[in-house]
């Protein structure tokens, strides 16, 4: 494309500014969306910069769900599918976002790369890497992550309706932009109405390595064991103490290590203990649960009760109750019934000169949940790595083609006009 030294311009002057600003969502904080008070500031700042676009309709509500329309530019009697477009403005709860210090490397030269603080980026832990030669790379200074997830989906949003709005003879449908608080928790679609949308379609711009389209997900539980003890003096504890911690830990050796996130990859699932804490008297152990297959997954969510039993029958008189919960499910079940979805998609990214490559997640995104609710919603690359992680780095030309993805999307699909 003629302008890809314009789109990197933009590119870094927004995701520069967008990542120096401290998003981070917070897991605990169950009761309001978004979770953090800091997320309004880059929403209020893209809700801004939307207006100085000159974008008529934009809507920031009390649930932080930002949504701004590009309208269609198509001439009278003309309509293209509306598609959507969606990122997320938080950072993962597992990693300092607090005063983000972004480093340029320009021409990388496959070297390892100092980050600061003690960290070394190196190639032997992280051979992506060495796919990237020649790249604008940026890194965080090793004391925070970087928060190019998802702050690179949502700077290739924005340049690519700054494209537009500087192209404005070349045709459009309408285009619907999302940004959304509380990706990272899990929780950021609890208060979103599919029916704010027109989308036919959305693409969420919240994936990774060049060319990789994801169209496929988890199915995803959280679950929440508690451990009821009785409380004695260990003084006096022979035979009457039950301890609660002790439940915990037969409960965490029950679970099979064979299938962790640490022992798996692929289509494999697997349970994950993510948090503990307690006491003799009480207990709490939080985890997750994931599988590609359905069935897979209550396999799991059945194996967790009698696990619970099976601790309540080594400690006679203390209690286990085991809580699951649905998070999303996997979005294939969604998107295949609109095939046209992908085939569009991918012929976005081979105009932009890249090969697609159809992955799986071993994740959620915002989309997996869009396509639940009716709107079949794939995930495109961002450019950015090692997500979550102060190791978190993003290729700036990655970012350019996920940029004229986008570009060529909304022109592929203003061809479809019925
Ligand atoms: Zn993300």
């Amino acid at each position: 494309m003629k302008d890809e030294k314009w789109i990197k311009e933009q590119l870094l002057d927004k995701f520069l500014r967008y990542v120096k600003i401290d998003t981070k969502s917070d897991a605990h904080n169950t009761s309001v969306i978004p979770s953090t008070i800091c997320q309004w500031d880059l929403l209020n700042m893209l809700k801004k910069e939307l207006e100085d676009l000159g974008i008529d309709k934009i809507t920031l509500n009390e649930h932080g769900y930002l949504i701004a329309v590009l309208e269609s530019n198509l001439k009278d009697g003309e309509k293209a599918p509306v598609i959507g477009l969606m990122a997320h403005v938080d950072t993962s709860p597992d990693m300092s976002g607090t005063n983000v210090k972004p480093q340029i490397v320009e021409n990388y030269k496959l070297n390892d790369i100092v980050l600061g603080n003690g960290y070394t980026l190196k190639t032997e832990e992280y051979p992506d890497l060495l796919k990237h030669e020649g790249d604008t790379i940026i890194t965080s200074d090793g004391s925070t992550l970087l928060g190019a997830d998802d702050k690179a989906g949502v700077a290739e949003i924005m340049t690519a309706l700054t494209w537009f709005k500087n192209n404005h003879n070349v045709a459009h449908g309408e285009v619907e932009i999302i940004f959304t608080p509380d990706e990272e928790t899990g929780k950021g679609l609890d208060f979103f109405n599919k029916d704010w949308l027109n989308s036919r379609c959305c693409y969420t711009i919240d994936g990774s390595e060049l060319g990789s389209i994801e169209t496929e997900c988890f199915n995803a539980s959280g679950f929440e064991v508690k451990f009821k003890g009785r409380v004695i003096h260990p003084g006096s504890a022979r035979g009457k103490l039950i301890n609660a911690v002790s439940m915990a830990g037969t409960f965490l050796n029950l679970l099979p290590a064979n299938e962790s996130p640490e022992a798996t990859d692929g289509r494999y699932g697997y349970y994950s203990p993510m948090e503990i804490e307690g006491n003799l008297d009480e207990a709490k152990l939080g985890g997750i649960l994931r599988d590609f297959d359905s069935n897979e997954l209550s396999r799991r969510i059945e194996a967790l009760d009698a696990y619970g039993k099976a601790v309540e029958a080594k400690y006679p008189g203390g209690i286990v109750e085991v809580k699951t919960r649905k998070q999303y499910s996997n979005m294939f079940e969604y998107i295949n019934k609109d095939m046209k979805v992908i085939e569009i998609l991918e012929k976005a990214v081979t105009e932009a000169g890249v090969a697609p490559s159809r992955e799986i997640i071993r994740g959620g995104t915002d989309g997996s949940r869009l396509s639940e609710m009716g709107i079949p919603t794939p995930n495109i690359f961002t450019g950015g790595h090692n997500y979550h992680s102060r190791f978190e780095w993003a290729s700036v030309n990655t970012m350019v083609k996920a940029s004229e993805t986008i570009i060529n999307l909304i022109q592929l699909w203003a061809k479809e006009i019925s």
